[in-house]
């Protein structure tokens, strides 16, 4: 029988919602239950993907090539939780559905309401993930409570309840203690309105989960308990983290959290979580002693949402290689053939990430040229590998103007463009290539990484390296190390010369986790410390010759 747990959030967004559903996850995973989780967005647009990072921070894209609320990122990386389309619902989505059902005559004769039909859709997608192989269902809902875009998804969630058995639904709210900083007090005040607020919805929650600063007394518990008619021992803190967010997994199992879940759900012989390979990441963040720094030249820098998954998989490596990673953000935009040196100078590694539009792409080809001609350890993600092309195109081909289509459409040298620019799949050209899509690895700094053949990684783009420039960049020194298995399309291109450049057409970030780091990662970040005096060089042509896959 599949269980419920809905987690709702309240006083203020950006609480971390997503992270403690995804701990909460990773907790019941680790007490061997089979954990599925999903989020729904109270916004209207169908998915992220059309939105811009500044809204709504990264878009996280799954195998399936749908575009996702960054949350599936944490769930990811915190759970085996397999996700799909179906685990990221919106308002846009939900209304679509219905819209398109009326549209059939499903309805017919009726008046179609936001309850029951909405609310009918909503429970609907909650149940699509119910399976005889699932234990628990995590239902994250996006928004804060007493938002008026939430309140059909609250709905839902209370009817949910109702209509099951009596211990097949948790409810979960989690809340911020205010912290007045003049008078050194934490205040309740603001949690009790919010859980005010859903109680008057129907939802008395079951667990707080107290977001502070500051601990949390016995004496705040017993008063949030009592305004909230919430038991005490199921009012949990959950501290602001020092070092790490891997540490929140950890932060709720010492507060039993599992436990209370196990005696609301009726789960009596729930065993007590492992959490040893999360204890053994946080030792390891905690007593890393060696430091390098990092470069990530993008778009979106104020806002560290925007490439929230390069961050992670930026720490993961730092966790793979027991060094502590510290990010110099530059904004594109403010670099140029006169301060790149300035700007760039010291760091051990450079790393262009993805990107739409024109907006600062000059100072990442600069970037780039930096990184290429100092021997700085480079790594191109999507856009990045676009960057690398022109740059090189540019600078070493001597073809001048090079640019990519989607930035002068008119360039005498499109060494980036759309497919079907290319005459090759005609009836997919402008659109994204999205999801995992298979690449054969060839001798190189890819392959060594990966130790295998073959991969499937996660793509969101629209245009590809002009394979009619393949030859003459070859020639030039670039390697194509990675080619489309089903098709001709240039995956990562790599310089032999260098230190350690490679860039790949796909987004590695999305399939890093903090137990398994992405090999490219980990072997970029090692690239660093080498440039750093602190690891020694792999020598990648004896492995390089390797035929086949490892034994
Ligand atoms: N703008 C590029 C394209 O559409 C790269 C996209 C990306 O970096 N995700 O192909």
């Amino acid at each position: 029988m599949t269980k419920h747990i809905f987690v709702t959030g309240g006083v203020v967004s950006s609480l971390g919602k997503g992270l403690t559903a995804a701990s909460i996850g990773c907790i019941l995973e680790s007490c061997g239950l089979r954990v599925r989780m999903q989020k729904l967005d109270p916004y209207i647009n169908v998915d992220p993907g059309t939105m811009n990072p500044y809204q709504h921070g990264e878009v996280y894209v799954l195998d399936d090539g749908s575009e996702m609320d960054l949350d599936l990122g944490h769930y990811e990386r915190f759970t085996h939780a397999p996700l799909s389309k179906n685990c990221n619902f919106t308002t846009g989505k939900i209304y679509s559905k219905v819209i398109a059902k009326e549209r059939a005559g499903d309805y017919l004769g009726q008046t179609v309401q936001v309850i029951p039909h909405i609310t009918d859709e909503i429970k609907a997608a909650i149940d699509g993930l119910v399976a005889d192989d699932v234990d628990v269902i995590i239902t994250e809902i996006g928004g804060t409570v007493g938002d008026i875009e939430s309140l059909p998804f609250l709905e839902a969630i209370r009817q949910y309840g109702i209509e099951k058995p009596k211990h097949d639904c948790l409810y979960i709210h989690l809340t911020l203690l205010v912290h007045l900083a003049a008078s050194g007090e934490l205040k309740t005040k603001p949690t009790q309105q919010s859980v005010g607020k859903l109680r008057e919805i129907g939802i008395q929650p079951d667990i707080l989960v107290c977001r502070t600063e500051h601990p949390m007394t016995d004496e705040m518990r017993r008063k949030i308990s009592l305004f909230c008619n919430v038991r005490p021992e199921m009012v949990i803190e959950e501290r602001d983290v020092e070092s790490t967010i891997y540490e929140v997994p950890l932060m709720l199992r010492n507060e039993g959290i599992h436990r209370h879940i196990a005696a609301a759900l009726a789960l009596p012989d729930l065993p007590e979580p492992d959490l040893g390979a999360w204890e053994d990441i946080v030792e390891t963040i905690r007593t890393s002693q060696r430091e390098i720094e990092i470069a990530v030249v993008g778009k979106y820098m104020e806002l560290t949402d925007a490439y929230k998954s390069i961050y992670e998989a930026m720490a993961h490596a730092g966790i793979a290689n027991r060094v502590r990673i510290k990010l110099r953000r530059l904004a594109s935009d403010e670099i140029d053939a006169t301060n790149v040196v300035d700007q760039l100078g010291g760091v051990h590694g450079v790393c262009v990430p993805g990107g739409f539009g024109g907006r600062g792409i000059e100072g990442k080809i600069e970037a780039v040229r930096y990184a290429r001609e100092h021997g700085v350890p480079f790594l191109g993600l999507c856009y990045g590998l676009h960057m690398a092309v022109i740059e090189y195109a540019r600078n070493v081909c001597g073809l001048e103007d090079a640019n990519s289509t989607e930035i002068d459409a008119s360039t005498e040298h499109p060494v980036i463009c759309l497919l079907d620019a290319q005459q090759r799949v005609t009836d997919k050209g402008g659109t994204m290539r999205l999801g995992a899509q298979r690449c054969r690895l060839v001798n190189g700094r890819a392959r060594l990484a990966y130790g295998v053949d073959e991969v499937e990684e996660r793509h969101r783009h629209r245009y590809e390296f002009n394979n009619g420039y393949r030859a003459q960049l070859e020639e030039a020194g670039m390697s194509f190390t990675g080619l489309g298995a089903d098709h001709d399309l240039v995956e990562i291109v790599e310089l032999a010369e260098h230190p350690w450049f490679l860039a790949v057409q796909f987004h590695p970030e999305f399939k890093s986790k903090p137990t398994a780091c992405h090999p490219l990662f980990r072997d970029f970040v090692r690239a660093a410390m080498v440039r750093a005096g602190q690891a020694e060089p792999v020598p990648v042509a004896a492995d390089a010759r390797r035929e086949g896959p490892p034994s």
